[in-house]
């Protein structure tokens, strides 16, 4: 893998996490084929492709994107997720959880798939799942099983794709401030009380930049990462180091 310009894939590229991933690689001068079901910003040095990972006519044009403007992938990062199913395990909408499977679980699969035969022997593939991944939350069953699947995937991919040379990792990030999530604190009853409650999950009491997943992300893409393969790393302020609200006294 060229380490100064790294031919670098990232899904999910039109905002929030993916976006600050596709920013990151673009300024320290990668090659970045930015996907997207709308169309992402304009980025020196990166084009955009409107495409639905998780259809087949989607992933065929992402090949054929990466083929003519990148010329291999040496970095693949599956960032893009489907988040609108919410419900619990007994009433979570039978076509909310299959969307949730195919662009969660299922695109990540295909796509590798896709592009496997681009990606040259020491490159590198970055899942983005969640610490929702790691643990569950009452009432997101669809969210919660497909990043878990997620994150046991990466470590299937990381066997399965090893005797190619290709690394494969995850991050799993705590709540951070996205489009996604101040939308969401936004639209409840009391968003300072809300604010408050999200940062206080997290052991450094604040809640995380979409640059500070980017920039694990772009660690675990890169030959500073060469021996690492199938580690799943949190980045999520210390929530998951403990079995309470951030160690919070009780
Ligand atoms: P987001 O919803 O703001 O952005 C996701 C992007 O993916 C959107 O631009 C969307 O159009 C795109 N996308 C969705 N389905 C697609 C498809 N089928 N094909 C192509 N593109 C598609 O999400 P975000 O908050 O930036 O999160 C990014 C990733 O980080 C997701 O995997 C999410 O699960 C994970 N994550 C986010 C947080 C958080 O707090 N924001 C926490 C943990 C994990």
């Amino acid at each position: 893998m060229s380490e100064t310009a790294p031919r670098v894939i990232v899904t999910g590229a039109a905002r929030g996490i993916g976006r600050a991933i596709a920013e990151l690689y673009a300024e320290r001068d990668a090659r970045v084929l930015m996907v997207d079901l709308h169309t992402p910003p304009k980025l020196r040095g990166a084009r955009g492709l409107r495409a639905d990972i998780a259809t087949p006519g989607g992933r065929k044009r992402i090949v054929e994107g990466a083929r003519t403007f990148l010329g291999g992938v040496d970095v693949l990062v599956h960032n893009a997720a489907f988040q609108g199913a919410p419900g619990g395990v007994l009433d979570v909408p039978e076509d909310g959880w299959a969307q949730a499977i195919a662009v969660n679980l299922t695109a990540p699969l295909l796509l590798t798939r896709a592009v496997i035969d681009l990606m040259p022997r020491d490159a590198a593939i970055v899942n983005v799942a969640s610490v929702q991944g790691l643990f569950a939350e009452p009432g997101n069953a669809a969210y919660n099983a497909t990043k878990g699947g997620l994150v046991n995937l990466t470590r299937a991919m990381c066997l399965d794709l090893a005797p190619r040379g290709v690394r494969v990792n995850a991050v799993a990030p705590g709540a951070i401030a996205t489009e996604a999530v101040e939308d969401a604190i936004a639209a409840t009853d009391d968003p300072v009380q809300t604010r408050r409650d999200y940062e206080d999950l997290h052991a450094l009491r604040r809640i995380g930049e979409a640059r500070e997943v980017a920039e694990a992300v772009y660690f675990l893409g890169s030959k500073a990462a060469s021996f690492i393969t199938g580690a799943i790393l949190p980045v999520d302020g210390g929530m998951t180091a403990s079995f309470m609200m951030a160690g919070r006294p009780v």
